[in-house]
């Protein structure tokens, strides 16, 4: 089928997974209203961002993205950007791009249809311009950023997930926590929760179409509150966890991302009684020492989050646990991040995500002088990593020889090795004979032989 004129797009995603569910979100609401995907700039009449503001390089990359393409305006292509950015820049993306159409941030997806036809209408109408100045001038601006107060569905009617197999559920939205350092209060609004009735029967819709794993989503799941629900019927986080885990059809559920603060006992009694809950929790720290935990506004300290530790410890099941890190945060001292490191070594993380402290627009650590210099950042990164990585290779080590369970997701054909993921979310590389192929999709056993520091290596057992 070819393209109707007019109405191709291209779209790239930065950021988290919220960020690529929301891209779904877009994709779908875009293919409803009669426009085709492409994969390139070239092809595409429309050219979308969806931008992540979570750190200065993120919102750099969008605007040197849209730099690189502004000359692609001349032959009548049409830019957006959405997300984040667009919602905490809002009209200031016009000065920064004016050849930038459509600002649109991320709780007005559903009226993408109306700006969309309003940009179609104003190209239709507008004169032919000439030369740069002209085509500017001519130039629609058409802005939706207005829409994140409300408790409106969080799903798009159209949703298109790209994964067959696993799909992602928003079940709140925004962020009460006001974190020193985060942009996401000031881009993602206050937090809304949405209904457990309709979390449960989209989980059951998917279940239909054939999805195996389900990942529910929200910048704090934990500080989940369902919103309505029958008298006595409304589910704490740990209780929708669990049920949803008990939708028929549904062998792996996972959520992020959690904060310590509201990280409860009951999700680890979910985890224990409920088989189909991952191995598996995310549970950022961001520092390890008490003093920059409280400079960060993070609302806990470093026992109360060893105390959740210890719970996820006392799991029936082995749990892999991960984590965030920022290093350099404005008052960060030598004993602080030694504070940090030595954290690690007492949770034994199995993966670590660090980041370098960037100021950020709105938070309240901008009033805090950002006097780490940043190769003394990247300094503390490197070791971070490093340390994180001697960790990681000991833990590792431990699957050599167990069986485990994994989702089949796809083949690397030059290593001719199909890729799969354990319920502990690590990936599991293995080799299977020709008689015996696995379906991407399936859940296959694998037995470990070889670790590194980021995956296994095994073989299909037959
Ligand atoms: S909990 Fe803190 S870091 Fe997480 S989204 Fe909210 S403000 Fe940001």
């Amino acid at each position: 089928m070819s393209a109707v004129p007019g109405k191709t797009f291209y779209l790239e995603t930065f950021g988290c997974q919220m960020n690529v569910h929301d891209s779904e979100k877009v994709i779908g609401t875009l293919v409803h209203e009669g426009y085709e995907q492409v994969q390139t700039v070239e092809q595409a009449d429309l050219i979308l961002y969806n931008t992540c503001s979570i750190r200065d390089k993120a919102e750099q990359k969008v605007f040197n993205r849209l730099n690189d393409y502004k000359k692609l305006l001349k032959q009548g292509k049409r830019f957006g950007v959405l997300g984040c950015v667009a919602q905490q820049e809002g009209e200031k993306i016009f000065e920064r791009a004016p050849h930038v159409s459509l600002v649109c941030g991320s709780a007005s997806y559903r009226n993408l249809p109306q700006m969309l036809a309003e940009l179609e209408n104003a190209q239709i109408e507008a004169p032919k311009p000439a030369g740069r100045k002209a085509e500017l001038a001519n130039l629609v601006r058409i802005t939706g950023l207005d829409d994140r107060e409300t408790d409106a569905c969080f799903e798009t009617e159209f949703t298109a997930r790209t994964n067959p197999h696993r799909g992602y559920i928003t079940i709140i939205e925004g962020c009460d926590k006001f974190c020193a350092y985060c942009v996401v209060p000031f881009t993602r609004g206050k937090e809304r929760s949405r209904t457990s009735d309709s979390v449960l029967a989209e989980a059951r819709q998917m279940a239909d179409l054939g999805y195996t794993e389900i990942q529910l989503l929200g910048q704090n799941v934990n500080s989940y509150k369902d919103p309505a629900g029958k008298p006595g019927g409304k589910k704490t986080f740990a209780e929708l966890l669990a049920s949803v885990g008990e939708v028929p059809g549904i062998r792996r559920v996972r959520f992020t991302t959690s904060h310590p603060r509201d990280f409860g006992r009951d999700i680890i009694d979910a985890i224990d009684a409920v088989p189909t809950l991952c191995d598996h929790v995310h549970l950022p720290v961001q520092s390890g020492s008490d003093r920059v935990l409280a400079a960060m506004q993070r609302l806990y300290t470093r026992d109360q989050y060893l105390e959740r530790i210890s719970w996820m410890k006392s799991a029936k099941r082995p749990l892999s646990i991960t984590s965030d890190i920022i290093v350099g945060f404005p008052g960060e001292t030598e004993q602080d991040f030694a504070d940090t490191l030595s954290l690690l070594d007492e949770v034994g993380y199995d993966a670590v995500f660090t980041f370098k402290y960037s100021p950020r627009p709105n938070t309240p650590s901008l009033a805090l002088e950002d006097a780490i210099p940043d190769q003394e950042k990247a300094r503390r990164l490197e070791v971070i990593m490093s340390h994180q990585k001697d960790i990681q290779i000991i833990r590792y080590k431990k699957y050599i020889g167990s069986e485990l369970e994994v989702m089949v997701e796809g083949k690397n054909e030059a290593r001719k090795q199909w890729i799969g993921r354990t319920s502990h979310n690590k990936t599991l590389n293995f080799a299977a004979p020709d008689s015996s192929v696995p379906q991407v999709g399936s859940y296959v056993k694998v037995r470990a032989t070889q670790s590194f520091p980021n995956s296994l290596l095994g073989e299909l057992v037959i």
